[in-house]
Parts: structure tokens; sequence; C-alpha cells
């Protein structure tokens, strides 16, 4: 008991929220109020357009996650002044993180990138970026280029894992194993960029030990931030295919709020968590319908955390960071393929 009490002095969002949110974090580094401004480049994705395969990850459908994807004509200058114009009178946000949401955004030449990234950058209200990815997506030349940016930048990389193991990556039609996912991991590693590990619960076929393994897979990373999304099945999709010939199922909320206090607890206390809860826009949501906000999620997880009496990392031991995190998982090598180219305390994570 007297661990855990100096524990919660240490970190006292751990007794607040029972998890390390990101918008602690950020007040961690910022002395003024940072709001993220997500982005739509422009970008495709190796996984739609043929390249590693067509269709893309079965569930995914970026209009359903990323609403600024209708909104693609615009210029990522115009973009951020209409992000900050909007946060600003939101929540009195200050400055902000340009964050390269919608498909993959690497995937490009290194000088487009650049030319992409920089405009963002331009703006001096703008203090750090944020740029989505899938770990097939990354070369040392990208690498090279962001890093750069964290000389004056908070910068991250955000990539998609969803699960760590390939017959789900296989059914989810990722087009990218788990090699893959943890050859980026070291690369990125080498360099000052903070990393950011997406992760969807309740995917096709997994058990609750098949996600627990992912939360200890990704607990053993050394990685600075998590995103923890629930499975919902979108109109348009090849999940949507398979949910109405019920070959899958979502999740009730209950389930999710216990799977993800579950996860939460694998997951050192200094991985900052940037989500809790998948996100639909529009008319796309076929299920699940839980009739509750992201917000009532998020502080759902932390009254049953609180009602265990547990906490982010309370399950974790340092002694599970394993350096040699793939032997666990052996898989093919595939590198290089594409390389080429809440009310009880409301939170804004
Ligand atoms: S990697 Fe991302 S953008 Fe590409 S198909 Fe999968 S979910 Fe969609």
């Amino acid at each position: 008991m007297e661990n855990r009490t100096s524990l919660f002095q240490q970190k006292p969002y751990l007794l607040k929220y029972r998890f390390f949110p990101f918008s602690e974090y950020l007040k961690e580094h910022f002395s003024c109020k940072v709001h993220k401004i997500p982005l739509h480049a422009g970008f495709t994705c190796p996984n739609r357009d043929g390249r590693v395969a067509v269709g893309g990850c079965t569930y995914c459908i970026n209009e359903s996650f990323s609403p600024n994807v209708k909104g693609r004509s615009l210029p990522i200058k115009e973009q951020i002044e209409k992000g900050k114009a909007f946060h600003k009178r939101r929540c009195g946000a200050e400055k902000f993180i340009a964050y390269f949401q919608s498909f993959t955004n690497t995937y490009a030449d290194v000088e487009i990138l650049r030319s992409c990234y920089e405009e963002a950058l331009h703006d001096t209200d703008v203090v750090g970026i944020s740029i989505g990815t899938r770990p097939d997506c990354i070369t040392d030349d990208i690498l090279s280029l962001i890093n750069g940016y964290a000389k004056k930048y908070h910068v991250w990389i955000e990539y998609g894992l969803q699960s760590i193991h390939d017959k789900t990556l296989d059914r989810i039609n990722r087009g990218h194993n788990s090699r893959i996912f943890f050859d980026a991991i070291q690369s990125t590693k080498k360099t000052c960029i903070n990393i950011c590990v997406h992760v969807i619960l309740g995917l096709p076929g997994e058990t609750r030990e098949d996600m627990m393994e992912t939360a200890e897979a990704v607990a053993s990373l050394g990685v600075q931030g998590i995103k923890l999304h629930h499975l919902y099945v979108a109109k348009n999709t090849a999940l949507a295919e398979e949910y109405f010939q019920g070959k899958v199922r979502t999740l009730d909320m209950n389930s999710y709020i216990q799977i993800a206090a579950d996860f939460l607890e694998r997951i050192p206390s200094d991985v900052t968590v940037q989500r809790l809860v998948g996100d639909t826009h529009g008319n796309f949501l076929i299920s699940p319908i839980w009739k509750a906000s992201k917000a009532e999620i998020t502080c759902g997880i932390t009254r049953e955390l609180e009602r265990r009496g547990t906490y982010q990392g309370s399950r974790f031991h340092e002694s599970a960071v394993a350096t040699n995190y793939s032997s666990s998982f052996p898989v093919q090598n595939m590198q290089g393929h594409v390389a080429e180219v809440s009310k009880l305390h409301t939170i804004d994570l």
C-alpha cells in the first residue's frame, strides 16, 4: 500500500484517471494548452492502391474515422488555420500538433513528404508533428527526415499494429506481419522520435488471451504512447459483409470496458494513452451501437480500474521488457516489400 501511495503522489493522474491521459502528458511538456489538429495530406495507402493489396484492411473506410478526408482539396496551411480556429474556440488551445492522420502519411517520396510536413511546421503556433503510418512504409531516409524535426519540435510517429498475432493480421488483410512492425519499432527507437502504437480490441477470431498477448508485447517495446480502439463495423467495408454473414461479432460496451482495463493494467504507467475508444463520424456505423459518449466510456474504464483497485501498469513488471521481443513471435521476414516508396472526470485525451 505504501508503494502505491507513493506512486500516486509521484503520478497524481494515476489516482485521478487510473491511466496516463495524453492531455496530462501535454501539460507535463508544455506550459500552455496544446491540441492536435488532424490533417489529410492527400496520401493514399499501399494496402488499398495495389502495391501491397487492394481493398485495404477489412474494417477500413477512412471517411468513418477521418472526417477531414472530404476536405482533401484544402491545402495543409488552410487545414491548420481552420483547426487552430476550431480548437482555440472549443478549448482555448494556444499551440498545436499537426497530426497527419488520414491514410498512410509516409507513403510518398521523401521530398514530397518534406514539403507536406514543413507546410504544417511553418505555422508559428505549431509546436509538434505526429505522423500516422503503417510499419511497412518507413525507411531510413524517411526516419532521418522526421528525426530532423525533433531538434525543434515535439515529434511522434504513430504505427498501426492492431494485433500482434499474424493470424489476425491476415484475417483483417493488414498486408504486413508483426515482424515488420517489430523492425519498424527497432529502427525508430534509434532516433529521437516518440512512438505511439495503435491497437484494436475485439478483432475477428481474437480471444481475451490473444488481446492480452498483444498488450504484453506492446508493453515490452519501450514506446511512449498507445491508442486503443474498439472494433466497429462500418458501412461499405469487407468487415460489414462478414458481419452480415454472421462471421464477425462486436463487443458489448461492458466487455470492452473490462478488456480495455485488463489491457491498461499491462501497459507501463509512463506510456501515455492517446485514445481509449474508437471514433466514428457521419452515418457509417453498423455495430456496435453503445448509446454512450466517448467520455462516458472512458469514464467507465476509469471506474472499472477504481473498482478493481488497479491502474495502468499495475500488472506490468520491468522484467517483462524483452530486448529480443521478436523471438517470442517468430514470423516470416517481409521487411522492405514496400520500403521503396467522462462524467466522473470529463477527459479530452
Ligand atoms: S493501413 Fe490504414 S489506411 Fe490503409 S487500409 Fe489499413 S486502415 Fe486503411
